[in-house]
């Protein structure tokens, strides 16, 4: 672009058209993100010292803390937990672990072997929280949302066998294009099709379908290119492959693994996503890298009040429950949780108090199993990904990491989200939860049984830090309590995934803080 440097351009372009324009214009020039983070937020204007209590350690409250002393603020932050990251949280061998109801665990996984109970994945699109990636120096691996040879299992199908993703897919959308290309043919298509697109819709049909001269999908070398070989090519004297049989339309329709197929197209699980290497929690141990000397921890806020003036915290240590002690500040920026901030005195409206009650938190459990050998990899060529099932536990992911690797490794065994099933293995003591994710995932992996070596499990509903997994808004809460949430109430302002339309999500979190403390230094300076 010569002259004009593009920035001008869309923003010339903005004033003269509005920025739906600039919008379409930054689009076809391949500029528009979809994120709404706008890079680093700039909190311009003299804060004249003004202070501010951050209630929480999580991903929200550090993100608020960083940038608010950035600007100037006075930031202290009580966390109830000895650690920072809240939710963003690693599980490894020697850590320990109280649930609600006193049920303790110990994590006894070997050296470099981890679980991550809470968030563990990040797509592309998180621009907020990839830049503080970025700018904190978390290194990033790929997170292996899809892989092809992955299974899919459904536990009155074939005989309870698992079926690999790519057959399926294949099977499927061949079978799929087959029937479309038969209807096209017999010209059943014709009103919706005309003439002219009739050709290309059989092509393109043709390609997608893996579908042969005839437009029919059966076992042969074409179709063996996308689903897999029953016998693969080889070197040397016997080296041609044989194709595999295709498994029957009717088969997948009844065994309803078409289901699956669709998610890993979500826009959320699209490639590519990430993780951070070593673990979820090295981006909270970066930002306390940052924010830590601000945080006093093991501090459990009992009450919250404020005044015209100020705003006074208590909260108690934990190891001294008994002896309450208080902080003032200017401003609060409260990233409790809801189930937690519901039972706690906050001085606060009716409205902001009603949009607190409105939002249940939903149920999950994780459970990390320690094997004595990487079987999946060795005995099955799985490597990374995820495989669903019908089955209570949900889905099998395996640990997109130390690839090839001699040795023990740690899968997810299980990672209920939501319906009945996540509440009947909360109600489990944690051994139990461990024992029936090593007995349901024996109708995945056989090995399971003999391979097994020990495992962990954690129910959010038990967190004592959370008391759920995340905000699971109802559309009609959100359009009632979403703003009067996240409005400032007098010297208050709440922040965290919760008051955002990306809840259960780290993303959520942060765009959520900058958001608040944005609007928070608007108050400050103009006043
Ligand atoms: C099972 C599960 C899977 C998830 N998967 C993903 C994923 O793949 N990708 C993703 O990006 N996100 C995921 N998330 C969501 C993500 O974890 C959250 O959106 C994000 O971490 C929330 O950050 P936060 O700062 O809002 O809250 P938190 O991290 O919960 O921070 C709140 C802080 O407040 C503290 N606190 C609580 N009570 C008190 C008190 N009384 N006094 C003082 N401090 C208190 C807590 O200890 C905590 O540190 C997942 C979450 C769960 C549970």
């Amino acid at each position: 672009m010569e002259g004009i440097r593009r920035r001008d351009l869309f923003s010339l372009i903005g004033t003269m058209a509005g920025s739906a324009a600039m919008y379409h214009a930054m689009t076809a020039l391949g500029f528009a993100s979809e994120s709404r983070y706008q890079g680093p937020i700039k909190l311009e204007g003299d804060p004249n010292g003004a202070s501010v209590l951050v209630l929480g350690a999580g991903l929200a409250g550090m993100t608020a803390a960083l940038e608010l002393r950035k600007a100037g603020y006075k930031v202290q932050i009580l966390e109830f937990n000895g650690r920072a990251g809240g939710r963003n949280w690693t599980l490894r061998g020697g850590d320990r672990f109280v649930e609600l109801g006193g049920a303790a665990q110990t994590c006894a996984f070997d050296e470099g072997l981890y679980i991550n109970p809470g968030p563990w994945r990040i797509p592309y699109h998180h621009r907020a929280l990839l830049d503080y990636c970025k700018r904190l120096n978390v290194a990033l691996e790929p997170f292996i949302q899809l892989n092809h040879n992955a299974y899919l299992h459904a536990s009155r199908a074939f005989g309870g066998v698992p079926q690999r993703i790519r057959e399926v897919r294949t099977d499927f959308q061949g079978q799929l294009a087959e029937l479309l290309a038969k209807a096209a043919r017999q010209g059943k298509l014709d009103e919706a099709v005309s003439t002219e697109d009739r050709g290309l819709l059989l092509e393109a049909l043709r390609s997608w379908g893996a579908l042969d001269g005839n437009f029919g999908y059966n076992a042969n070398l074409t179709s063996a290119e996308f689903r897999g070989y029953a016998r693969a090519p080889g070197g040397g004297l016997d080296a041609a492959p044989q194709p595999g049989e295709p498994i029957g339309l009717s088969d997948i329709l009844k065994s309803r693994l078409w289901r699956y197929l669709q998610g890993f197209a979500n826009y959320n699980f699209q490639t590519t996503m990430f993780q951070p290497v070593g673990g979820m929690d090295m981006i909270g141990k970066a930002f306390a890298r940052e924010v830590g000397d601000l945080i006093r921890y093991n501090a459990k806020v009992t009450e919250i009040r404020q005044n015209g003036r100020a705003v006074t915290v208590t909260y108690v240590d934990t190891a001294e429950p008994a002896a309450p002690q208080t902080l003032t500040a200017d401003w609060c920026v409260c990233t409790i949780p809801l189930p937690i901030l519901g039972q706690l005195t906050l001085d606060v409206g009716p409205a902001m108090r009603a949009a607190i009650d409105a939002v249940p938190y939903a149920a999950a459990v994780k459970i990390g199993l320690q094997f004595k050998r990487r079987f999946w990899e060795e005995d099955e060529a799985v490597y990374g990904g995820i495989s669903y099932t019908d089955l209570p536990i949900r889905q099998i992911a395996y640990p997109n990491n130390a690839f090839n690797g001699a040795g023990k490794g740690v899968l997810l065994g299980a990672y209920l989200f939501d319906g009945a099933n996540a509440y009947e293995f909360t109600a489990m003591p944690p051994e139990e939860r461990v024992a029936r994710a090593v007995e349901f995932g024996a109708g995945i992996h056989p090995q399971y049984r003999a391979e097994f070596d020990n495992g962990v499990a954690v129910a959010w509903h038990r967190v004592p830090f959370t008391l759920g997994c995340s905000g699971n808004w109802s559309e009609k809460a959100r359009e009632q309590h979403y703003r009067n949430l996240c409005e400032i109430d007098g010297r208050i302002v709440l922040a965290g995934e919760h008051a955002s339309e990306l809840p259960a999500w780290q993303e959520g979190a942060i765009l959520s803080a900058l958001d608040a403390i944005g609007r928070l230094h608007e108050r400050v300076t103009r006043t």
